[in-house]
Order: structure tokens, then C-alpha cells, then sequence
């Protein structure tokens, strides 16, 4: 298998050598070539260490017979942006990237239309898109396209990815770190799975109902059983809201951050991880991006801007650009503000019991350390069977008190406020786990028609300081919003 593997990586620079042979010099088409050349080494080294099942790297027993490509029409149905990312009338000279690479982004792929099945297959499409002998006339429509950038693959900016691919475009993704979906972030620890951001979703709003259900797959979408119950500052528990109640939440039997992966999958957009985005550069029409390291990580025509609003803020104040949009953004972003919030996980080999049929704990009361605690145990696929893991969301309150406090030391104050939730079912946990979210949920958010000035100058927004609420369908939300009016705004171009 490690044969395999390093097989396919040395594929992936003979396609980058074809590349560059088949293209006219140009300086910044190989600086761009050296950075892709460094990246698949690094990558290779890091997915060396990778459990295999995580990668969505060819579960291949060797008896099985490689999985053939599909056809193009397949391909075209899973999203236009498949095929259409190719040479762009700005970037004659330049490499376009290789499906392959792009493939490999995807670190955990499981479902199966998407999935990158040989090596060898992936170089056949490469070659029939790149060497032009598929007779593909998508090719000529690909030449008019608009190059979009999108900072962040939370779940907004890849919900915002994943509608203009549905259109027809070819965004880029720029994400600073390793995982896909951001807030809505999953961990593995063996054999459980823990979601130790947003602990759920509801599909309230029709349109992200309609996404999530019938647009991506649901084979691992699943229902949350039991209640959320209420608790105040005595700690006296009491069944919550019957309304609420009546409405289900869903994450996934992976983990909810599986929502992120899903939409890269199933759009087919390249994201760039690893890569965080410092500032811009407005030259005309045209914005450049650099990284962290000062690089220039590209130029685009439009570019998404969905990380959290001081975040974003930070970005827009180092950036060089018309200076009253600069000030005029900056300003908007500068009003926001975000709660900070600890997650602790306890782990059991035995889960614990439970005197009541919750499965949630949820404050009334903000003076309570408290905020959230749920049994992980009860959504389907999380832990092996009797195995347990509570998930504690502690108060922003008690977690801004104890920002930089020593974790362990924070531990102990945390099952001390579990115990007296739980009585007598508490036990000290067999393993933990925690997270400290330096901007958890908007306190405050901004006022997104006030940043639509930026939509004139080719800059969007998007991401949950807009609704002023942290809940995921609302940034999925934010981000439908931004693409269409990427879209309105090509057309009334064009128009
Ligand atoms: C502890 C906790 C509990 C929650 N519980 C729930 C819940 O139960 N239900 C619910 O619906 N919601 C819940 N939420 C809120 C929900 O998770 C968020 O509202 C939602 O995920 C926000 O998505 P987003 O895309 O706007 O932002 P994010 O998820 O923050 O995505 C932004 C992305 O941008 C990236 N980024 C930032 N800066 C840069 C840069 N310079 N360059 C490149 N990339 C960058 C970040 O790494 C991140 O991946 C919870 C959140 C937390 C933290």
C-alpha cells in the first residue's frame, strides 16, 4: 500500500511536468508550478502518516479490480465546476490545476461518486481534459469564466462554494487550517467521535433543508433522539421547550463536520488548506491574495471573505485597497464581537447513567458555568456500544474568566459543576478532551448591508457574524446569499 501511495505522488509530479512543458514560460506560473511542486511533497510526507481510512485514499485489497472513471455526463451531473476549471483567458500561460492534486484535498472521502478510485484513472481524466482528446466543448465556456476566491471552508464559505459551482463556476477555496467545515468541527479519538463544536443542526429553513436532503448525500445523516431539557442556576432540571422539542436535529454518523466534506465532494471545489490568507492587494478589477508567508497565493476577480468578522477585520485592515472602502468596511467589521467558550469532552468505557430521558442540558440562567451538556453516545455511529462521552459547553462567562487557564486545573472545576448537575450518576471521566473557541458564536454581529458596498469593488461577505446568531443553517445561509449575488452581479454585467 505505502508502494501505492508513493506511486500515485510521483504521478502527480510527472502531471505537474507535462504541465509546465506544455506552457510558455512564465515567471508566475512557476513560482506557482515550485509552490504545487513543494506542496505535493509535504502532502505525501503528511498522508504517509495518515490512517488510511481517513484519507479517502484508494481502499484497494489487491484482488479488487480498479474502480473504471466514469463517464463524462456522470461527471458533468456532479457539478459543472468538475469540468469547467480549466485555462482562463487571464491565466494563458499559466498551469491550471491538476484534478488530481485536487483530489487529494478531499482528505476524508467516503462517498463513493466522488471518490478518486486509481491513480491511473485520475491521469486518463487528466489527460483527456488537459490534452484536450475528450471533444469536450465546455472547454470554450470554461475561457469566460470569472476567477473567485473564497477565504474560510466553514460550512459558510463552502455552502457559498458549493452554489457557484452548481452555476458554473470555478471557486477556489482558502482555508488556514488542516480540517474542513470550521465551528462545525468534529474530532476522532479511536473509535468515537465527538462533535465539539456545534453540537447539532436543525433543518428549519426550507432551503437549507432542501440542500442538505436532497442535494448532498444522506446516508450518514442522522437524527438526534431524546430531549433537550433546562436547567437554571439551583441546578433543577425541567423539560425544555415541547416546540422545540418537536423539532429534530441531525448531525452525522461521522461527526458533523462531515457537512463541510460533503460539500466539497459533491461540488468537486478545490480547497487550498493549510493556506492562511493575511491580506489583499486591490490592482484594478483585480484582488491578490498572500498568504501568512507573504506569498502570493493568487489573483482573482471576486473574492468571499467568510472567516469571523474580527478575523475578517484583521484581513481588511491589512490589505491595500481604495482607502474609503477600507475604512467604510473595516468599520462595520470593527462592530462585532464574539463570545469565547470552552468545550470539554469526558470520555467513559461505560457510559453513564441517566435519571431523566434527556439527552441534552441546556442553561437558563447566563450566570451558570454551564452552558451545554449533551450525551454523545446518543447520536448514532458516535461510540461503540456502551461506551459514553459527555460534551460540556462551558458559560462564555466562566470560560472569559479562565481563558488561559492550566487545562487540567480547569478539569477539575468542570466535573465538580457536571457533578452537581448530574448527582449521583457522575463519575470522573476515563479520558477528556477540550477546546477553547476563541470566537465561538457572534455576541454581536454586523451589519451585512453595510458591507455590501465591498460587492461594487468585486468584495463579498459571509459567515454567521452576518445573521448575528452562531447557527449553522444561518451561515449556510450567508453563504447562499453571497453566491447569488456573485451570480446577480454577472449577470447584470453581461446584461
Ligand atoms: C462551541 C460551539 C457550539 C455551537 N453549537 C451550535 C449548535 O449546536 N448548533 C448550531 O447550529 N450552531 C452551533 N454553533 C455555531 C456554528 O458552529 C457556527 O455558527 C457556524 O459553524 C459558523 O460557520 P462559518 O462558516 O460562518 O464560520 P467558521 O466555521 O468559523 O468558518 C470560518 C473558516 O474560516 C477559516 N479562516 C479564518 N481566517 C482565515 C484566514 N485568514 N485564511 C483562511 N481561512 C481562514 C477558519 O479556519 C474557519 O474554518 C456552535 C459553535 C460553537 C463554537
Amino acid at each position: 500500500m505505502e508502494c501505492f501511495r508513493l506511486f500515485a505522488c510521483c504521478e502527480e509530479l510527472v502531471c505537474e511536468i507535462m504541465l509546465a512543458l506544455r506552457s510558455k514560460p512564465d515567471p508566475r506560473a512557476e513560482k506557482r508550478q515550485v509552490s504545487a511542486r513543494v506542496l505535493s511533497l509535504s502532502d505525501a510526507k503528511h498522508l504517509a502518516k495518515l490512517p488510511t481510512a481517513s484519507r479517502g485514499w484508494p481502499q484497494r485489497p489487491s484482488k479488487t479490480p480498479a474502480k473504471p472513471s466514469p463517464p463524462i455526463p456522470e461527471r458533468r451531473a456532479l457539478g459543472r465546476g468538475h469540468l469547467q476549471r480549466r485555462r482562463s483567458p487571464h491565466r494563458q500561460n499559466a498551469v491550471a490545476p491538476c484534478p488530481i492534486l485536487r483530489h487529494r484535498h478531499n482528505l476524508t472521502n467516503p462517498h463513493p461518486q466522488n471518490t478518486w478510485a486509481h491513480p491511473s484513472s485520475a491521469l486518463a481524466e487528466f489527460r483527456r481534459l488537459h490534452l484536450g482528446t475528450c471533444g469536450c466543448g465546455d472547454l470554450a465556456n470554461a475561457c469566460a469564466m470569472e476567477e473567485i476566491a473564497i477565504v474560510g471552508a466553514g460550512v459558510a464559505g463552502l455552502t457559498a462554494a458549493w452554489s457557484l459551482a452548481r452555476q458554473g463556476f470555478a471557486p477556489v477555496v482558502f482555508e488556514k487550517s488542516l480540517s474542513l467545515s470550521g465551528r462545525a468541527a468534529s474530532r476522532r479519538r479511536g473509535d468515537v467521535t465527538f462533535d465539539y463544536g456545534a453540537n447539532f443542526f436543525r433543518l428549519d429553513n426550507p432551503v437549507i433543508e432542501k440542500l442538505i436532503r436532497h442535494e448532498l448525500p444522506t446516508a450518514d445523516l442522522v437524527e438526534i433522539p431524546g430531549d433537550v431539557w433546562t436547567f437554571d442556576a439551583s441546578c433543577r432540571l425541567t423539560p425544555g421547550d415541547p416546540k422545540q422539542n418537536a423539532e429534530a436535529k441531525y448531525t452525522y454518523r461521522n461527526g458533523i463536520s462531515q457537512l463541510g466534506r460533503l460539500l466539497v465532494q459533491s461540488s468537486g471545489v478545490e480547497v487550498r488548506q493549510q493556506t492562511c490568507i493575511s491580506r489583499f492587494e486591490q490592482h484594478g478589477k483585480r484582488w491578490t491574495l498572500v498568504d501568512g508567508e507573504g506569498n502570493d497565493a493568487g489573483a482573482f476577480d471576486r473574492v468571499v471573505l467568510t472567516a469571523p468578522a474580527p478575523q475578517s477585520l484583521e484581513i481588511i485592515q491589512a490589505s491595500t485597497m481604495e482607502a474609503s472602502l477600507k475604512a467604510g468596511l473595516a468599520s462595520v467589521l470593527a462592530d462585532s464581537r464574539y463570545h469565547r467558550q470552552f468545550s470539554f469532552i469526558l470520555g467513559y468505557q461505560q457510559a453513564l447513567a441517566r435519571s431523566q430521558p434527556f439527552h441534552a442540558l441546556l442553561s437558563t440562567d447566563s450566570g451558570c458555568a454551564v452552558a451545554w451538556l449533551s450525551f454523545e453516545e446518543d447520536k448514532p455511529g458516535h461510540l461503540p456500544k456502551g461506551q459514553g462521552a459527555l460534551v460540556v459547553q462551558m458559560s462564555p462567562a466562566w470560560s472569559d474568566q479562565r481563558i488561559d487557564g492550566d487545562r487540567q486545573a480547569l478539569l477539575e472545576s468542570v466535573t465538580r459543576e457536571v457533578e452537581s448537575l448530574l448527582g449521583s450518576d457522575f463519575r470522573p471521566p476515563d479520558w477528556w478532551d477540550s477546546q477553547c473557541w476563541m470566537m465561538a458564536h457572534p455576541a454581536k454581529g454586523v451589519d451585512g448591508d453595510a458591507l455590501k458596498a465591498g460587492q461594487a469593488h468585486g468584495l463579498y461577505f459571509a459567515g454567521d457574524a452576518l445573521h448575528g446568531r452562531g447557527r449553522v443553517p444561518l451561515a449556510m445561509q450567508t453563504g447562499l446569499a453571497a453566491a447569488e449575488a456573485i451570480k446577480r452581479s454577472m449577470e447584470s454585467n453581461q446584461g
